[in-house]
């Protein structure tokens, strides 16, 4: 846990979010700003900054393990959806707790901008 981390504090409770799934490990809620039809992060439980601090392979697992539930959920299983985790600068990381992004519900394009 984080003191002054935003997601830290959604998952204190003390910032409101639209959570969607709860896990022993991982929280899911909705993006404030989403950037297609279902967009939702997941986060773990564990402060850990960013892909470049992980220590525990299973962190991410069940990260994406809950991406793939929601993603059934949300109802764009079949036709498709991207998971994403920012890194850093280059990438656009903003929020320095690792995230995987669950876009989905219109077509995307590749390469990523
Ligand atoms: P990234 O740019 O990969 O670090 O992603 C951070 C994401 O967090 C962005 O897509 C923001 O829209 C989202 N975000 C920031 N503040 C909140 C919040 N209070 N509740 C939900 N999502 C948020
Ligand atoms: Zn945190």
């Amino acid at each position: 846990m984080a003191d002054d981390c935003l997601f830290c504090r959604i998952i204190r409770n003390e910032i409101p979010a639209k959570v969607v799934a709860k896990t022993d490990d991982c929280i899911a809620f909705r993006d404030i700003n989403p950037q297609a039809p279902s967009h939702v992060l997941i986060i773990p439980r564990e402060h850990v900054p960013s892909l470049n601090q992980l220590r525990d392979p299973d962190v991410v697992g069940r990260m994406a393990m809950l991406a793939a539930e929601i993603a059934k959920q949300e109802g764009i299983a079949d036709s498709g959806y991207r998971t994403v985790i920012n890194t850093n600068a280059d990438a656009g990381q903003t929020v320095f707790h690792i995230h995987m992004h669950l876009l989905g519900g219109r077509g995307m394009g590749w390469p990523p901008g």
